[in-house]
């Protein structure tokens, strides 16, 4: 798995969640159609009239996700930014993608606007495999953001969380050691430490 990949799942599933925030600061989500992946970027497009359209003019950060058949699931947070050449990006879009004919026929098609996503975090999680595996990719060069859990040298090597793991990915050790890639961040470990010696990832002291 790689960020192309995870970039190529959204687009075969297509029609993903994207979520923005409003004028108010409350969340919005919609379906939109992923229309192009390549060179790891993502590629959609809107109508103009839309609350959408304004959302990502605002501000530009998206939150996408989407879940094939065989329980992947991604999810890329973003920023979306408009397209120069928007007649052509437009024309791509439609070859690549016929059925847009039926809903924008003729020259309807110019009302909407190109997008496109080349930065941001991606992450793929598998729900389909046992364990369950989870990976990070960013776009663009972004720092990636930690999350879940991690063991601190505070562990004592009792053991309890390596009991209680539902995914059974922690390693005994010293300290004992979380497999991140296996993690479901239920934190059932965290709350069950005696020696709070697990803490969340990116608010470690
Ligand atoms: S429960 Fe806490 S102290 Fe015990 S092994 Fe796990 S991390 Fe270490
Ligand atoms: S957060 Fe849940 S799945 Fe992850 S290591 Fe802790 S108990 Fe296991």
């Amino acid at each position: 798995m790689n960020g192309q990949k995870c970039l190529a799942i959204l687009r075969d599933i297509k029609s993903v969640a994207f979520a923005t925030v409003d004028e108010a600061g409350l969340p919005a989500v919609r379906m939109i159609d992923i229309m192009l992946a390549e060179q790891d970027r993502l590629y959609f497009c809107t109508a103009r009239g839309k609350d959408f359209y304004r959302q990502l003019l605002r501000g530009g950060y998206v939150a996408i996700t989407g879940l094939n058949r065989e329980y992947q699931m991604v999810r890329l947070v973003g920023k979306a930014r408009p397209l120069l050449e928007r007649r052509r990006w437009i024309d791509r879009i439609f070859d690549e993608n016929p059925s847009m004919h039926g809903v924008y026929p003729g020259d309807s098609r110019y009302i909407l606007e190109p997008f496109c996503i080349d930065n941001g975090q991606l992450e793929f999680f598998d729900l389909g495999k046992s364990p369950v595996v989870r990976k990070y990719f960013t776009l663009g060069g972004q720092a990636e953001k930690p999350t879940g859990f991690e063991i601190k040298n505070s562990c004592v090597g009792c053991g309890t969380c390596r009991k209680s793991c539902p995914q059974q990915c922690i390693d005994s050790g010293v300290p004992f050691r979380i497999r991140q890639e296996n993690c479901l961040h239920c934190g059932l470990c965290f709350e069950n430490c005696p020696a709070g010696a697990i803490v969340k990832r990116g608010e470690a002291a």
